[in-house]
């Protein structure tokens, strides 16, 4: 079945993944360039340096708080609501991997907002 996926950067790559990408601000400093395992990134899916500092660095939010104040920033940026509506539309006939650098299943992660939202869409 074909579909959206979320992964980990650090986790290696599998062949249903699909299409990998890369939706994290930072371009990852532990791979270097030879060892890109993603096929386009897409910046604007990713929180903005300032929200992302503030929760990942500073620690000063927690997660409700930056989920709500991600949502705003997806929601008032029309790039990244186009790109949304591309995946929705990608990920209908083919695997699409969505990738960023946190490890672990607590979910706090923005992939997994981003992947609500491509659900959400897909529904109504
Ligand atoms: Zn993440």
């Amino acid at each position: 079945m074909p579909g959206l996926k979320l992964k980990s950067l650090k986790e290696p790559t599998e062949s249903h993944d699909g299409f990998r990408k890369l939706i994290a601000r930072y371009r990852p400093r532990y791979l270097p360039k030879s060892e890109e395992n993603w096929h386009e990134w897409w910046k604007e899916l990713a929180p903005s340096r300032q929200l992302h500092k503030a929760y990942m660095i500073d620690k000063k939010m927690n997660w409700s708080v930056y989920k709500n104040r991600f949502l705003a920033e997806i929601k008032n940026n029309p790039d990244a609501l186009d790109e949304i509506k591309e995946l929705k539309q990608l990920s209908k006939d083919q695997d699409v991997t969505l990738l960023c650098h946190c490890v672990g299943i607590d979910k706090h992660c923005h992939r997994f907002v981003i992947s609500e939202l491509v659900e959400k869409r897909s529904r109504s």
